[in-house]
């Protein structure tokens, strides 16, 4: 059963896509850490080099721990992302489809609107010689499809569309797509495309997308006749569909997991390389003593140590 491939309206935008609400973690146990003294922290002394430094810190003293919870936030980035981004890697290195159809191209005006269609034809045609797929155009007016009613909604171009397809096509490899005026000569329009199922793996999703947003610009710009908005969006299109494209529904939200790796994985880098510096640190007694060993004049504690952590000399107490 063909599918849809996109569409739009105008007046309102093409219907791409929804938003991603990524959460950063935070690698922090609570405990708050400074150089300085503040108010509900317990002061820590550890040796970095030769010398005695202090850190201070308000809650339960962590000494490791975190750096495994670290690696894990750090993988489970990494899953995800690679999880996101895989499917968008499957869109490239397609094939062109062996279809199996007869290849008669349709572009079929029922609203009277196109003026030169010889183009279209040839654009038409190149996309099908790179692809397989066969393009088809259609042309309605809005009572054709807004009249057929189903209860108390309104008909759907989109359902207008899918019924225009198989009616006209029993195969699964052609695309229509249905540009829709007001019968009133309004101005606004709305349009269609449906996919058979075996252009697919061609017509991907990301190929679609980027096709359905250039050709609705382009409607809407005014700068070109129905057939020339098609003609240019198929001239970008064909060159490139082969190659793929990224489908920016998988790509957006990974990127956003890559926005939030390159903020995060620093701090949680320097998180764990604070906690490893701080590994040997112990607490501070208040009747502790900084002060020098008598041997080798290096730093010592006094009432913590016994011996010179450097030279091993007898450190007294006082
Ligand atoms: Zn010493």
């Amino acid at each position: 059963m063909p599918h849809s491939s996109g569409g739009g309206f105008h007046g309102g935008g093409f219907h791409s896509g929804g938003g991603f609400h990524g959460s950063s973690s935070s690698g922090g146990g609570g405990t708050r850490y400074s150089n300085r003294p503040f108010a509900g922290a317990n002061r820590y002394y550890y040796y970095r080099g030769r010398r005695l430094r202090y850190v201070y810190a308000d809650g339960p003293y962590n000494k490791d721990g975190s750096g495994f919870a670290i690696i894990i936030t750090i993988l489970s980035f990494l899953i995800i992302f690679i999880g996101l981004l895989a499917p968008g890697i499957k869109d490239f290195n397609n094939e062109k489809i062996d279809s199996k159809s007869d290849i008669g191209i349709v572009i079929e005006d029922n609203a009277n609107i196109l003026e030169d269609t010889d183009e279209l034809y040839k654009v038409f045609e190149d996309f099908y010689d790179e692809t397989g797929i066969i393009p088809a155009l259609l042309t309605v007016k809005h009572s054709e499809w807004k009249h057929v009613k189903i209860g108390n909604t309104s008909g759907t171009l989109s359902r207008y569309a899918y019924s225009a397809y198989t009616k006209r096509f029993k195969d699964e490899y052609h695309w229509l797509i249905v540009y829709s005026v007001d019968d009133e000569g309004a101005e606004g329009f709305a349009w269609e495309g449906m996919q058979g199922n075996y252009t697919d793996p061609v017509l991907t999703k990301g190929a679609a997308d980027a096709f359905g947003r250039r050709l609705h610009k382009n409607f809407e710009s005014g700068e070109y006749s129905v057939e020339g908005s098609l003609i240019e969006a198929f001239e970008y299109l064909t060159p490139r569909i082969l190659r793929g494209f990224w489908d920016f529904d998988i790509i957006g939200p990974a990127l956003v997991v890559v926005a939030i790796s390159v903020v995060t994985v620093p701090i949680l880098v320097g998180v764990m390389l604070k906690n490893k510096r701080f590994k040997n640190a112990k607490k501070w007694e208040p009747w502790y003593k900084e002060d020098v060993c008598e041997e080798c004049g290096r730093p010592v504690v006094k009432g913590a140590m016994s011996d010179c952590p450097f030279c091993g000399a007898y450190v007294p107490r006082i």
